[in-house]
């Protein structure tokens, strides 16, 4: 496989409307840029139109149009993947396909890149959603934003570049849920962003619903943390430690004050539920602990990342400067 300066790589569902407008305009933009490029099309199981359309770009010998078709709906991401895992671009910029991420902005992604970032995320600056959408996308940028500790405005905006050994790296990743915004993220040494602007979609509907949205929201939430889980066991341990408080002090006001104070034992009975629930909890949290250790060894995501590794022992070959080199594919090894 000949490797490209540049690849687009673009999911669709449904998405009959817009594919013509989306393909003519990504042409247009990188064959401005002047690199060698790509548009890498994957169809997530459409049922309307689009997989002809696709399939017609793709035999067209004067597009460079790759169609990768799945057999079914997989969702947005795992057909992103799906896409990567074709694309053969030093550089892979992430789109979506209904026009929303105006891909004229990309060149400014690509700059970003030159710059020497391996992550460039964009930032949707007024954002044409209706607020049932923008709502759990703010929320779960919060919280990303929180645990995580990368400074990244957006995650949901799926214009994004990806440098090569970032895309690889991403690729040798083979948990079932993912979120690749942030798997990358956590490959990436450099991270920038850059303000794009934000349209509404240019024809059919937002292809998430309800449902699907919260799927989204839970994948990336498990994708990241465990804390959750934490959560129980410090509510459990909280609410144990509220009832024998209660308990003691409802035994001190029973002596003080007699037997009617306490409301014929209820409140005793509440404090000893208190204290039931609380461990409850808490072991339930424990597990939880367990768990996540062994999601973590199933999803077997590689333990560290190898940027590059410097050296200034002259290999036998005809380098006779330090040599600088990318580990790239070191990853996979270590899966
Ligand atoms: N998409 C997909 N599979 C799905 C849902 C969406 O490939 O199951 C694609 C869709 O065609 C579009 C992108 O993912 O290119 C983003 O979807 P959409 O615009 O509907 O999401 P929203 O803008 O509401 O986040
Ligand atoms: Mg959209």
């Amino acid at each position: 496989m000949t490797a490209l300066a540049l690849s687009l790589v673009i999911p669709v569902f449904n998405e009959e409307e817009n594919v013509a407008e989306l393909v003519e305009r990504c042409i247009a933009v990188c064959k401005a840029t002047g690199k060698s490029y790509e548009i890498v099309l994957v169809d997530d199981g459409s049922s309307d139109r689009s997989r002809e359309l696709l399939c017609a770009l793709a035999t067209d010998p004067d597009n460079a149009v790759v169609a990768v078709l799945l057999n079914r709906n997989y969702g947005q991401h795992p057909a992103v993947l799906a896409g990567l895992a074709q694309s053969r671009g030093d550089v892979v910029v992430t789109l979506d396909a209904d026009l929303q991420n105006p891909p004229e902005e990309i060149p400014r992604l690509l700059a970003k890149i030159d710059e020497g970032c391996d992550v460039v995320g964009s930032v949707r600056e007024i954002r044409r959603d209706s607020w049932l959408r923008r709502l759990p996308s703010r929320l779960i940028n919060a919280v990303v934003r929180k645990t995580t500790g990368v400074e990244m405005n957006d995650y949901g905006c799926m214009l994004r570049a990806y440098r090569r050994n970032v895309v690889d790296a991403v690729l040798g990743c083979h948990e079932r849920s993912t979120f690749i915004p942030i798997l990358a993220n956590s490959f990436a040494s450099r991270t920038g962003e850059v303000n794009v602007a934000h349209s509404e979609r240019s024809a059919g509907d937002s292809k998430y619903n309800l449902w699907k949205l919260i799927n989204l929201q839970f994948d990336l939430l498990t994708s990241m943390t465990a804390f959750p889980l934490r959560l129980l066991s410090i509510g459990g341990v909280l609410m144990a430690a509220l009832g024998f408080l209660a308990g003691i002090s409802i035994g001190i006001m029973r002596i003080v004050y007699g037997p009617e104070w306490a409301a014929e034992g209820v409140l005793t009975v509440f404090a000893v539920l208190f204290i039931f629930s609380g461990v409850q909890l808490f072991g339930l949290g424990l597990l939880g602990e367990y768990l996540s250790r062994v999601y973590d060894d199933v999803r077997a995501r590689p333990r560290y990342f190898v940027q590059s590794v410097i050296s200034s022992d002259k290999p036998a070959s005809k380098h006779d400067q330090s040599s600088v080199v990318p580990l790239s594919n070191k990853v996979k090894e270590q899966a």
